[in-house]
Order: structure tokens, then C-alpha cells, then sequence
């Protein structure tokens, strides 16, 4: 049995053909859930406010009632895919306090997750040391980077899909516990990205712990937004104009300090 390690959520059924996992109907379901995400997310696009967000670091109170029905639709759909899934005898081993993937580092953000994860992070009450943390694996990244590159002056916040395959890899080996993750429980859990949401394993968990000897080998696949989920996501991101880092730990430090000044955001 192979299962690819990208999945498409809308392709899901397509993507898996030799396990036969997703039926038409289910496939139908799961377009209605993407189909909603999007619609949601085209309204936050069209609102007031978010090209005026660097400089007033202020946004609209609908921006964060919108997204968070957005991620709730996303989990209510990957766990109906689950559900399908264990309908057919074929269960995934994760559970909440699981956090060997939280050795990861989460790639893709868009400039709202960010702002996003970056709430989450400001009610944590925790934000001084959170920075500190961020800014210690940030270091890490960067020597990888500069280990790889062997350039000094190359851009990290915008490397290419080759380079960052492989600093994530790299990343994964030095099993470096993300700054949000604390006694196997993640600090931001409400508020964090669709990166850690969507990545899930059939093998045992603890074949996810990248000094695992059976790592390499374990079934894992990710239930990834569809087209139009991204292209929502995307012009969301033209909105806002930030060109901030998709890498969370870099974009999250850049909001922090460039645009947010260590500030809270002001919801209007
Ligand atoms: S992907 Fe692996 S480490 Fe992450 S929750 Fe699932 S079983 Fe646990
Ligand atoms: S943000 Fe939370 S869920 Fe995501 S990697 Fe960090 S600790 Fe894990």
C-alpha cells in the first residue's frame, strides 16, 4: 500500500484509487465544505481595513469571526474524511496529545493564518517568551539554510521548492520541538494553521518521531485545502500586501517585530 504524502482533499478519492477509500457522495460532501471555506474567505477579501493593516495594525472583528468558521469547516471535513476512512477499516493513529509532528516545521502559511497563529499567540499571555523561542529556532533555520546554500546573503524567506524540501527535511532531523509546543500540548492549539491540521498517519505514532528507525517508512499523507480554497487564500494575501515568510516560524517573527511591534492587534 502506498499513500501519497500531498494529498488533495478534493482529490482525495482520485489520489488514493488502489484503496478504493472515498466514494463519489463523500468526494460531493467534501467539495460542499471547500466550497464554503471559499465563499467565507472571499467575504474577509472584500472587507474594509486589510490594506490599511500594516500601517493601523487594527482589523475588522468580522475578519476573525469569518476565519474561525473557516478552520472549523476545514476540521469538520477532515474528520469526515476520517470517518469515511474508518468506515472502511482504515484508521488513523492520531490523537490530540500526540506532537511528534509538532517537530515539523509548518510551511504555507498565508499572510491570515499568520495573523491568525499570531493572536492565538498574543492571549497565551506568554508572548516574551514565545519570541525568544521563535527567534532561537529561527537561528536553527538559518544555519541550515546558510550549511545548504552556502551563501551568506541568500534570501531564506523565499527559498526555492527543491531547497525548501530539503531544509525541511533537514529541519525534521534535529527534532526541534516547535515554540508553541509545551508538555506534548500545543499553546496555540485553537489558533493554529491549516499546516498542522491537515498531516495525518496510519502508522503508529510513534513512528512519526524522526529518530524513529521505522520514520522514513511510515504511512503518513496530508488533506490539503483545494484549488479554491487556495486561491481564496491567495487573494487574501494581495490584500494585505505584507509579503511576509509562508515559513510560520520567519513569517510570524517578521509580523511581530516589522508590522506589529510586538503589539496586540486591535479588532474594530
Ligand atoms: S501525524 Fe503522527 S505525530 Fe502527528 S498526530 Fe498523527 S500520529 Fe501523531
Ligand atoms: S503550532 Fe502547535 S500544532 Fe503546530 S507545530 Fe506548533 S505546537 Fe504543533
Amino acid at each position: 500500500m502506498r499513500v501519497s504524502e500531498e494529498v488533495e482533499m478534493e482529490d482525495v478519492g482520485r489520489s488514493l484509487p488502489s484503496l478504493d477509500l472515498v466514494e463519489e457522495f463523500s468526494c460531493r460532501v467534501i467539495s460542499r465544505y471547500q466550497k464554503k471555506m471559499a465563499l467565507y474567505l472571499l467575504e474577509i477579501a472584500g472587507m474594509d481595513g486589510l490594506s490599511r493593516f500594516r500601517t493601523e495594525r487594527s482589523l475588522p472583528f468580522g475578519v476573525i469571526k469569518h476565519f474561525r468558521r473557516v478552520m472549523d469547516l476545514f476540521d469538520e471535513s477532515t474528520q469526515y474524511l476520517l470517518g469515511q476512512l474508518r468506515h472502511r477499516g482504515i484508521i488513523v493513529q492520531c490523537k490530540p496529545d500526540c506532537s511528534y509532528c509538532c517537530f515539523n516545521m509548518p510551511y504555507g502559511l498565508s499572510t491570515l493564518e499568520l495573523i491568525w497563529v499570531y493572536h492565538g499567540s498574543c492571549l497565551t499571555g506568554k508572548s516574551s517568551r514565545l519570541f525568544r523561542r521563535l527567534l532561537e529556532v529561527e537561528e536553527l533555520w538559518e544555519e541550515l539554510r546558510r550549511r545548504r546554500s552556502g551563501h551568506e546573503d541568500h534570501d531564506t524567506s523565499h527559498p526555492s521548492a527543491c531547497e525548501r524540501e530539503e531544509l525541511l527535511k533537514s529541519y525534521q532531523k534535529l527534532c526541534q520541538p516547535c515554540p508553541f509546543l509545551q508538555e506534548s500540548s500545543c499553546l496555540v492549539y485553537r489558533y493554529r494553521p491549516i499546516a498542522c491540521r491537515m498531516h495525518f498517519s496510519l502508522s503508529p505514532s510513534y513512528w512519526c518521531n524522526p529518530r524513529h528507525f521505522q520514520h522514513d517508512h511510515a504511512v503518513r499523507f496530508n488533506l490539503e485545502p483545494g484549488d479554491c480554497v487556495q486561491d481564496a487564500f491567495e487573494q487574501i494575501d494581495e490584500r494585505f500586501g505584507l509579503n511576509i515568510s509562508h515559513t510560520m516560524i520567519c513569517g510570524l517573527l517578521e509580523l511581530t517585530v516589522n508590522i506589529m511591534q510586538f503589539e496586540p492587534i486591535r479588532w474594530t
